[in-house]
């Protein structure tokens, strides 16, 4: 037993050592042990569970409003995520303050009328959602604190809004209940023989494994010098803002783009009505809140609700989210090396992804393969 930063006891033998205790990590941790009791399994978090952006997320599951490459494992994520949020919160005790609410994208500008109309017919293809088009007044019979300048919108039913760092928590604890050993550390490389991974180094200390998990997020591009090859990754800054909550609650999330940014407002289970978020390249590891970020915030959720002028500051909050050249994730095996898989890139999804990309790579570690559709986001996309 070697003790490690934090206090924790490490074993010094583990059969596989997941690295990074977000919602990515939590999720394979929990995917990996629930359906494999005999497997060990280690959890290394540098900070504490839950503690980056998966506990700073807006926590909206919505995997209705973006179609592409990763279009139907955000469907199928989300059917995941209505199975298991019960049995998580269940396991874990920790309530991840769960609410089901419509979605509105509205049209603040005239030109966008004839894309969100469109919008209605695609998502009506999801037998989980059901979609229609309003008009401005009906909009507006939804809640009338919604802006009158508005050209109507698309509205989506039902979509989830959670806690993002009580679901990490709820996946990590639910985790720990099916024997996975949480250990608080940085770890620092992969120790081979040949190309096959037989430890995980964590400061001074090592842990013997047979299987390595990178789910270290924006800080993925680290694991570059551990595994040998580029992992593309960034971080991109994003704030939220968090102000009094209106009265009675908004019951809906809004979503549009006002002054050409895109932009959330929704009340949570906080009683706080939130404004998200920034999207903001180039700013680094930096995750101070800005009083630009403030600013734009705040005019863009006026801008939706004017009411919310008058409403003082809540809190301010900045994370990254961790981003490929491409916009997809990476999952998968890194290619060159005997038992070492990644899991990043998640954007501004990871929270929606966490239940399919636990799934996926469990699956890899325990049978080495899987039917979800992960194949085109391997690490080997960027090498040309
Ligand atoms: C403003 C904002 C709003 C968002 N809203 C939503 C939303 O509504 N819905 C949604 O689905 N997604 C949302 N996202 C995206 C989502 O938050 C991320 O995609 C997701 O949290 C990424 O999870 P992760 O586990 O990969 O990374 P992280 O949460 O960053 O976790 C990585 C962990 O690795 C640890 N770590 C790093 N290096 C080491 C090391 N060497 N050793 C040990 N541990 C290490 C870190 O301490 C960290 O805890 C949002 C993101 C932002 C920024």
């Amino acid at each position: 037993m070697a003790e490690v930063t934090g206090g924790h006891m490490m074993k010094s033998q583990s059969d596989v050592v997941i690295v990074g205790g977000g919602i990515i990590g939590s999720s394979i941790a929990y995917r990996l042990a629930s359906g494999n009791e005999d497997l060990s399994i280690t959890l290394i978090e540098r900070d504490s569970i839950g503690n980056h952006a998966s506990g700073f997320a807006l926590g909206l599951l919505n995997p209705t409003n973006e179609t592409g490459n990763i279009e139907s494992l955000n469907h199928l994520s989300f059917t995941m995520h209505k199975e298991l949020l019960e049995v998580v919160q269940e396991e874990s005790g920790v309530d991840a303050q769960v609410l089901t609410m419509p979605h509105v994208e509205l049209a603040l500008d005239e030109s966008e009328i004839p894309y969100l109309k469109c919008e209605v017919e695609r998502i009506n293809q999801f037998s989980e959602f059901k979609s229609s088009w309003l008009e401005p007044d009906e909009v507006r019979s939804m809640d009338s604190r919604i802006t009158d300048d508005l050209y109507g919108g698309t509205l989506v039913e039902d979509v989830i809004m959670l806690d993002s760092y009580n679901v990490t928590l709820a996946t990590a604890q639910a985790a720990e209940s099916h024997g996975v050993d949480i250990v608080l550390g940085e770890a620092t490389g992969i120790i081979y023989e040949k190309d096959r991974a037989v430890g995980v180094r964590i400061g001074d200390d090592q842990i013997a494994c047979e299987t390595v998990v990178i789910a270290l997020g924006p800080w993925s591009g680290t694991s570059s010098l551990w595994v040998d090859i580029d992992v593309p990754i960034v971080p991109q800054k994003g704030e939220i803002v968090r102000v009094e909550g209106l009265n009675p609650p908004l019951g809906i999330h809004l979503h549009g783009v006002p002054l050409g940014d895109s932009c959330s407002v929704v009340q949570k289970a906080d009683g706080a009505t939130w404004v998200a978020a920034t999207v903001q390249n180039g700013t680094g590891f930096d995750v101070t809140p800005s009083g630009e970020a403030l600013e734009a915030l705040s005019m863009r959720g006026v801008r939706m609700v004017p009411e919310l002028e008058s409403h003082e500051l809540v809190l301010q909050t900045a994370c990254m989210r961790p981003v490929t050249p491409d916009g997809d994730p990476v999952l998968g095996k890194v290619p060159g090396k005997e038992g070492v898989f990644i899991a990043t890139g998640t954007g501004g999804k990871g929270i929606l992804m966490g239940p399919v990309i636990g799934r996926a790579m469990a699956d890899l570690i325990t049978i080495g393969q899987t039917e979800l559709e992960i194949a085109q986001f391997g690490l080997d996309r960027f090498k040309a």
